[in-house]
């Protein structure tokens, strides 16, 4: 794992606490605030916060177009809460979209007032029991063929898979348990892209690096 150096998206929201994951697994991570902080990354996580303003900042901080390329070009994604209402095709309690990438339904707030946070388990196929928080959390209404469904609370899905494309409803890195951030982990190392990237931005990187 220590070779792979993540990108963590660090516009707003719960960034610190996947980077603090990331890095007790031994992945380097990267801040990502602009475009050039995308070069020679192996794999991005969208962190959890507000998604509307998420969706704002990625506009005016010129990230909008590069990292749609970059995920819809195989950049192994893990998106959490509302960094999955930013992958999702569509958001159906609301007009906006953001990146689009995810063929998926999600519906923001989905648990209503009542039930805004809490914390439960359930399976996640490929990984086993895992704790999940849920804070203002979405869930997905509907999702395309070829979207795997990884986990579902209460008969609604709340983990997918699509391609390079992990969305979670809920927040594996408030929890105690690393099981989701090392299977990224596994899935960045694995992912031909993610080395030729490497090779293609080294030099690039090096000069980056040394900025
Ligand atoms: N409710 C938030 C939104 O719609 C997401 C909440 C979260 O990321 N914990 O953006």
């Amino acid at each position: 794992m220590r070779n792979s150096r993540i990108g963590v998206l660090a516009l707003q929201g719960a960034f610190i606490e996947h980077e603090q994951m990331l890095t007790s697994l031994g992945a380097v991570c990267t801040e990502i605030r602009q475009p050039s902080d995308l070069i020679g990354i192996g794999g991005i996580v969208l962190p959890g916060g507000e998604s509307t303003v998420q969706g704002q900042l990625l506009h005016k901080s010129g990230l909008f177009a590069p990292l749609k390329e970059k995920i819809a070009g195989g950049l192994p994604t893990l998106a959490t809460c509302a960094g999955l209402i930013l992958l999702a095709e569509e958001i159906g309690n609301s007009p906006a979209t953001h990146l689009g990438t995810l063929p998926v339904i999600v519906k923001r707030n989905a648990y209503g007032r009542q039930l805004a946070s809490f914390v439960t388990e359930a399976s996640v196929t490929g990984i086993g029991n895992c704790p999940m928080i849920f804070i203002r959390a979405p869930y997905i209404e509907h999702a395309a063929e070829n979207v795997e469904i990884l986990a579902k609370v209460g008969g609604n899905i709340v983990a997918v898979r699509y391609e390079n494309q992990i969305g979670l409803s809920f927040h594996p890195e408030l929890s105690e348990s690393p099981k989701i951030h090392e299977w990224f982990l596994t899935k960045c190392q694995n992912t031909a892209f993610s080395t030729r990237q490497h090779s293609l931005n080294g030099s690039r990187d090096q000069l980056h690096l040394a900025l």
